[in-house]
């Protein structure tokens, strides 16, 4: 599934990546990412739960939520999860516990061991 996770540099130039797309010739689809581990917050008002602070893909590279949101949202790049023998892909939604809306999450399918707060914590 990934394929030009190398060619990825975060930290480069707008105009970088769009080089980059182009020699990809992907439509600015660049890479998708599989998350390994999250790093949670608690949410600051309401019920207790748990909000995704960072991530961190099977790479080693860690990014903050805002940076996945961000991706997902422009279409740029694409994150997902794999657990009980099922990918699933990574998608930005209201929190179903806060109105908070740059909330990650998995689609649901019919396992949990996929689910992003199932994952390894760092
Ligand atoms: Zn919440």
């Amino acid at each position: 599934m990934p394929t030009a996770r190398n060619l990825r540099h975060r930290c480069g130039t707008q105009g970088k990546e769009e080089e980059i797309n182009r020699q990809l010739g992907k439509g600015g689809q660049l890479a998708s990412y599989e998350i390994t581990a999250v790093h949670t917050e608690s949410s600051s008002t309401g019920s207790y739960h748990e909000h995704i602070a960072k991530v961190r893909c099977s790479d080693g590279s860690t990014w903050s939520r805002a940076t996945v949101v961000k991706d997902i949202r422009t279409g740029r790049d694409s994150y997902y999860t794999y657990g009980g023998g099922r990918y699933a892909d990574v998608i930005v939604r209201d929190c179903p516990m806060c109105s908070y809306s740059d909330y990650i999450t998995t689609t649901p399918d019919s396992t949990t061991k996929n689910n992003l707060l199932e994952l390894p914590r760092f």
